[in-house]
């Protein structure tokens, strides 16, 4: 387990941090911020540095994670170029969990919902990672 730095001072003017900010460089707002925090329970099932996995609270296949920067972005519509090494970390995560959970040879799926017609419910970007069971396409 490691220590949380903070990250989040790029984003915002000077002065609006404190609006924004808990101490440890949070979203007080969030929740997956505060899952990251641990002032919210969550089943953890990855961490790293950068990183944490928890098992979803409503599943929708006998396996289902959300992988999460530790660091609060809110859509993909926020990823650029200062921050987009966390989907290539996100995505090795997945593979790490996929060998973990033992699914990698049967296979999985991994998908990010953006906004509203995306689906997007948690407005903090999240990996949701499913397996276990035979996965449909195309998605509803
Ligand atoms: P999305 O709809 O793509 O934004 O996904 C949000 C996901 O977060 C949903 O699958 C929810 O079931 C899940 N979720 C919401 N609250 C929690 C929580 N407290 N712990 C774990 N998963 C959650
Ligand atoms: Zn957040």
């Amino acid at each position: 387990m490691l220590m949380v730095g903070r990250f989040h001072t790029h984003f915002l003017e000077e002065g609006k941090w404190s609006d924004y900010m808990n101490e440890s460089g949070g979203n007080n707002d969030c929740l997956f911020c505060r899952i990251v925090e641990k002032k919210i329970p969550a089943d953890i099932v990855y961490e790293s540095e950068d990183l944490i996995a928890f098992k979803d609270i409503k599943p929708k296949a006998p396996i289902h994670c959300l992988i999460i920067p530790k660091k609060h972005i809110s859509t993909i519509n926020d990823i650029d170029e200062s921050n987009s090494n966390i989907i290539g970390l996100m995505y090795e995560a997945a593979a790490q969990l996929a060998r973990s959970f033992d699914v990698d040879k049967d296979g999985y799926r991994v998908v990010m919902n953006c906004n509203s017609n995306g689906g997007q419910t948690v407005y903090h970007i999240h990996l949701h990672f499913l397996a276990g069971r035979q996965l449909r396409w195309p998605p509803g």
